[in-house]
């Protein structure tokens, strides 16, 4: 198997090159195209304005042609590589390249043919004639001999030669730039996903400890790293929960069989006198206990999923109203205000499982609220959900202690509630019933100034 480096290296590569090689194939294309062109207009333009330079020569006085100039004329044209002949009006040669010189002729349609030849552009020399007329008159027909559809002079030759160069020059060097930067970027993202690679191992093995610590730049890496160590830190936590939690119900289960065990054990050795009161303190703790097993019991079947929710259309006030009643009294023996606001509800819910819901966290208001508080359910009906709103003046909780108040057995500062007997579980069982309907529970809470649970469940 390849690594990402060599993958990403190899793509990235590929790409550059063939965005080079595209670049370069069609920038050569059309300057080539453009200056084919160029040169064949040219090749025509240069033909006339030679023929019209002969024409130049002709002595109307003497009614007859300046072979002086004409000789000029033809071999400064035979030098640019177009052979000329020149005759009169009675077609009597009066000028000739090639009876001039044959040689120097040949030599030069040589010179152009293997140059066109080596520039690919294989041509044939083709003539093509004019009359001369001077007011009117004939005076002479002009032949001129060239290359076709164009040729390159010495000096395009060298032109063309040179920006090819150029163009392979810039290829070569696009392509070494290339396979840097391939390099390069292929080093920037694969080595990060190593290392993100390599924490997880490290994660897996137990080690949640391990940080991703370098910023990318990248934003997708980045996120893979911040998700790493979201993962580390969550795991993290469940590991720690997952202790604690062990201790807790170990610690849960003892207070309660140890005292239950302390009394029977007086009182069988006669200790202490059987009475109905110690019967009933001994009673009340197994109910306790009995109480705590089936909590457990039911966290344990809500968190399998085995839960079957019986979904009725219900009224969350009407919920609010018959939970409130059934706490009103352990409510009254703290002289607590307990009132229920708002307006009715209509949300598809479990009724009985919507009512354990407002129960636990009726219950936990009114524990966690001292004397004389006051405590209010608030029902509102929003557009697409109904709310309950379960608000205390109680104890309040910490803030850095909030998100943990939803975790089995989390007891905010600890020693302040277990004197009032909980267990830690009313809100992970309330918590997980709200989200097996599909709802959030949340919690705003200020230390000494009460707290405020907010139910929200769908509608449809
Ligand atoms: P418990 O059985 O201990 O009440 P819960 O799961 O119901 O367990 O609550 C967890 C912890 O959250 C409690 O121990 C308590 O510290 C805190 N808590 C819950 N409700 C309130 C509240 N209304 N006011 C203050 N603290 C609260």
């Amino acid at each position: 198997m390849k690594s990402l480096r060599t993958q990403l290296s190899l793509s990235i590569l590929l790409i550059l090159l063939l965005t080079i090689a595209l670049i370069g194939f069609f920038s050569n294309w059309f300057v080539n195209r453009e200056f084919e062109k160029y040169l064949t207009e040219l090749e025509l333009t240069r033909s006339e304005n030679i023929i019209a330079d002969l024409g130049n020569q002709y002595d109307a006085s003497t009614q007859s042609w300046n072979s002086d100039y004409v000789h000029a004329v033809g071999m400064q044209a035979l030098y640019d590589g177009y052979i000329l002949r020149l005759s009169d009006a009675e077609g009597d040669v009066v000028w000739d390249a090639e009876s001039h010189d044959m040689t120097l002729c040949g030599q030069i349609m040589d010179d152009i043919s293997a140059r066109m030849e080596s520039y690919g552009q294989a041509g044939v020399f083709s003539e093509w004639g004019s009359e001369i007329s001077h007011n009117g008159q004939m005076v002479g027909f002009a032949s001129v001999t060239s290359y076709g559809p164009y040729f390159l002079s010495e000096n395009d030759f060298t032109f063309i030669s040179a920006l090819n160069t150029i163009l392979v020059s810039i290829a070569i060097f696009a392509s070494v730039l290339a396979v840097v930067v391939g390099y390069v970027l292929a080093r920037r993202i694969a080595r990060p996903v190593a290392e993100t690679a390599s924490l997880a191992q490290q994660i897996a093995r137990g080690n949640y400890d391990v940080r991703f610590e370098r910023t990318t730049n990248t934003r997708e890496l980045d996120d893979l790293g911040g998700a790493i160590n979201d993962l580390a830190r969550a795991l993290s936590e469940q590991e720690q929960l997952r202790k604690r939690m062990t201790a807790d119900i170990a610690h849960e289960l003892r207070t309660p069989l140890a005292a239950v065990g302390a009394h029977l054990e007086a009182m069988v050795e006669g200790l202490w006198e059987l009475t109905p009161e110690r019967l009933q303190g001994c009673h009340d703790e197994i109910q306790r206990l009995g109480a705590l097993v089936a909590e457990l019991e039911m966290l344990a079947r809500i968190e399998s999923e085995g839960l079957v929710l019986s979904k009725t259309r219900i009224d969350l006030q009407e919920s609010a109203h018959t939970v409130a009643e059934n706490l009103r009294a352990e409510a009254s023996k703290k002289h607590q205000q307990l009132a229920v606001k708002g307006e009715p509800s209509l949300v598809v819910a479990d009724k009985d499982r919507m009512q354990q819901i407002l129960h636990n966290l009726l219950s936990n208001a009114i524990k966690y609220t001292p004397e004389g508080g006051s405590i209010q359910l608030a029902v509102m009906d929003e557009p697409d959900s109904g709310v309950v709103q379960v608000k205390d003046n109680g104890v309040g909780i910490l803030a850095d202690e909030l998100p943990l108040v939803f975790e089995r057995f989390y007891r905010a500062e600890q020693s302040r509630s277990r004197e009032l007997g909980g267990a830690g579980i009313g809100l992970t069982i309330a918590q997980s019933l709200v989200v097996a309907h599909g709802g959030s529970l949340t919690v705003e809470s200020h230390e000494g100034q009460g707290s405020c649970f907010t139910v929200r469940i769908a509608k449809g």
